[in-house]
């Protein structure tokens, strides 16, 4: 398990701050009360491979939504176990009402190789609880 450390370890999203004050809470069910905090803790969740808060927080018309969870759940940790999640990078953050997006660089690699991407993710919040709705990939890091 990765997340055997989880005590006194920096927190996988970059913010400085311990886990625990960190991303933790909302991996236990807090509800973060912006898209931004919503976005670090999915990058640490995938960091520490806890599939089900992906799942958790993933919009029902993304196109990766997946109604059979245990399948989804198994790709989510095959893909964390391949991954090694180096930093977390924000370039920038939007959100008015109930919806958001978040563009940031996801330095990664596998393999020993670099699979960095840039993305510019949208959320939508429902109910109070932020979701991440889509993203989209662009190689560089010049903005679209
Ligand atoms: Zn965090």
């Amino acid at each position: 398990m990765k997340n055997e450390h989880a005590q006194a370890m920096p927190c996988p999203c970059g913010t400085g701050k311990a886990y625990e004050a960190c991303c933790k809470p909302f991996h236990q069910g807090e509800l973060p009360d912006s898209a931004l905090k919503l976005m670090r803790s999915r990058y640490s969740a995938y960091a520490l491979g806890l599939p089900a808060y992906i799942i958790f927080t993933t919009h029902p018309q993304n196109p990766q939504f997946c109604l059979d969870t245990t399948l989804w759940a198994q790709k989510i940790s095959e893909f964390c176990t391949h991954t090694e999640f180096e930093k977390l990078e924000i370039l920038d953050f939007q959100e008015k009402d109930n919806f958001a997006t978040v563009t940031f660089v996801a330095h990664l690699t596998q393999n020993k190789k670099d699979v960095s991407f840039t993305e510019r993710s949208s959320f939508e919040k429902i109910n109070g609880k932020w979701l991440y709705k889509s993203g989209k990939i662009s190689e560089g890091r010049s903005k679209t």
